[in-house]
């Protein structure tokens, strides 16, 4: 089996790899994103050397943080394109690195790159239309429909739905900079941050919050299955790890569903249905192998 390289681009963090999968990751080098000069320069050199020592790589996935140009017939396939990250706005992020290593290289968010990671390796796996929500500093969503990753006009953006917000029992106005309440706005991780004055991880299981944050979150994977009709829904990102917030989302999600899809696999095994991300931490690198083997 060839070897691939994978690039998960964060807005705080680029980790690179090279392997083949979740069983065959056979280097890993992670550095701070700083600027675009440095931070793809450093993943170049790390591509360059692992070249030396093992051997040439098949191709590079890059999962990238964005907003991205995701089209590969657009001349700005690869860029990541108007992000208020400082210097890294029309950034040409997939043309870069092909440039240097000289290998086919596949670009995509990162949300699509994860879901792509879940569907070879882990919680998608066999399953042709499903969604990958992750739930952390934003919202994003991704994932396949018949058997293709999500794309259309530019990519979805399942972050900023806009759902009901009771201000009577949630006066918080919400963090979206664009929309203020919409679903990123409300439950995003800065949100429940600024709403009860502690981050997530610092409220206590039974505190009202994880209610509150499991109806939104619900709203949000209602919309969306009513959409997409997916045949899973993954959700991921830091605020999922509180573990306890799953059973909450699955139980309002029938609830708002109200016994209409007439699906087993929501009236009887949601637990299968509503789901973590099986690669964990390492869902993003992943993702990013998994997009090199699937664009080369
Ligand atoms: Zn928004």
């Amino acid at each position: 089996m060839p070897l691939w390289g994978g690039i998960e681009a964060g807005g705080t963090k680029f980790v690179c790899a090279v392997g083949t999968g979740p069983d065959d990751l056979r280097a890993q080098v992670r550095f701070p994103t700083t600027t675009p000069d440095d931070s793809i320069g450093r993943a170049i050199e790390f591509f360059e050397r692992q070249q030396q020592e093992k051997e040439p790589l098949a191709g590079v996935g890059i999962a990238s943080f964005g907003p991205v140009d995701p089209n590969p017939d657009s001349p700005t396939f690869g860029y990541i394109t108007t992000t208020p990250k400082s210097g890294w706005a029309h950034t040409d992020l997939a043309g870069t690195v092909r440039r240097a290593l000289r290998v086919p290289v596949g670009f995509d968010t990162d949300v699509n790159g994860a879901a792509l990671g879940e569907r070879r390796w882990g919680a998608a796996r066999g399953l042709d239309t499903f969604v990958y929500l992750t739930v952390g500093t934003g919202i994003g969503g991704g994932g396949m429909v018949g058997g293709k990753l999500i794309h259309g006009l530019l990519h979805p953006e399942m972050g900023h739905f806009r759902i009901p917000h009771d201000r009577e029992r949630d006066p918080f106005d919400g963090v979206c900079p664009y929309h203020g309440d919409c679903l990123e706005g409300l439950a995003t991780g800065p949100a429940l941050e600024a709403r009860w004055g502690r981050p997530g991880e610092k409220l206590p299981v039974h505190h009202p919050a994880w209610e509150l944050e499991a109806d939104y979150l619900a709203l949000g994977v209602v919309s969306i299955i009513c959409i997409l009709s997916p045949q899973r829904v993954i959700l991921g990102g830091g605020v999922m790890k509180q573990r306890h917030l799953f059973p909450l989302v699955r139980r309002r999600v029938q609830e708002l569903l109200n016994g209409y899809l007439h699906a087993p696999a929501i009236l009887d095994r949601i637990d299968d249905y509503v789901v973590p991300p099986a690669l964990g931490s390492r869902a993003g690198v992943l993702g990013a192998i998994a997009l090199a083997r699937h664009h080369s």
